[in-house]
């Protein structure tokens, strides 16, 4: 699997070209994208050429950093009209942009916890995440591999199992340690690399906050923004 990190920021992009949560999945028979924020369908557009390779979107939960562009995105499917894209949404997931997307346009599959779904050679498991809103982590899985993107939340202890055994696990743990908030301290990137025993990359990164510096030394990644990580 090859995963590419399109926007990495929240709860608004940093200045400078930058983007909003929004991560390419691709393997040899399916392009997933896991949450559509702000400047997310440029980057996407940039990646693949052609929004008509993507086969779904899969949206964590509903703040603005995370679907703000699915709004945009009305506009390029409505000139294709042969494609319907899937969205996968979280059950009772105050999904504010349902009525706004064009209709017949949308396959909408509302998903909650321990759910599994299919796309091409992907096996998709979704769990339930800490947060403010209906917030859904997935696992992905393809050919052996699997990763983790734990979507945002704060530390809860059944988080370590949900990430034992993946390959690579994208957290919602870039904020400074003693932070008070709905996402995870970089202390906690420790603990899920202890979990997982393999790759922790840190993500949703503040935009007046990096944490590289306070992570050097330590195993744990910081999430590069238009790399293309191999899984
Ligand atoms: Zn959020």
């Amino acid at each position: 699997m090859q995963l590419t990190a399109l926007g990495i920021y929240g709860p608004y992009p940093k200045a400078g070209g930058h983007a909003a949560s929004g991560y390419l999945l691709e393997t040899d028979k399916a392009k997933i994208v896991f949450d559509f924020g702000s400047g997310t369908l440029t980057r996407l557009l940039g990646k693949i050429g052609d929004i008509r390779k993507l086969d779904a979107i899969v949206v964590s939960h509903s703040h603005f950093d995370h679907t703000s562009d699915l709004v945009s995105l009305n506009y390029l499917m409505e000139l294709l009209p042969d494609k319907i894209l899937k969205l996968y949404v979280p059950k009772n997931g105050e999904n504010w942009y349902l009525p706004l997307l064009i209709k017949g346009k949308f396959e909408v599959v509302e998903v909650e916890e321990n759910d599994t779904e299919r796309v091409g050679d992907v096996t998709l498991e979704f769990k339930k995440m800490l947060h403010t809103v209906p917030t859904l982590g997935v696992r992905a899985s393809s050919g052996g591999k699997s990763l983790f993107y734990t979507a945002d939340t704060m530390w809860f202890k059944e988080i370590e199992d949900y990430v034992r055994g993946v390959d690579f696990v994208l957290a919602d743990a870039a904020k400074p340690v003693g932070f008070k908030g709905p996402h995870m301290s970089i202390d906690k990137a420790e603990l899920l690399l202890k979990a997982c025993g393999t790759r922790v990359a840190v993500t949703h990164l503040s935009p007046d906050y990096d944490p590289t510096e306070a992570l050097s030394g330590t195993a744990i990644e910081v999430i590069e923004e238009g790399r293309t990580y191999t899984v």
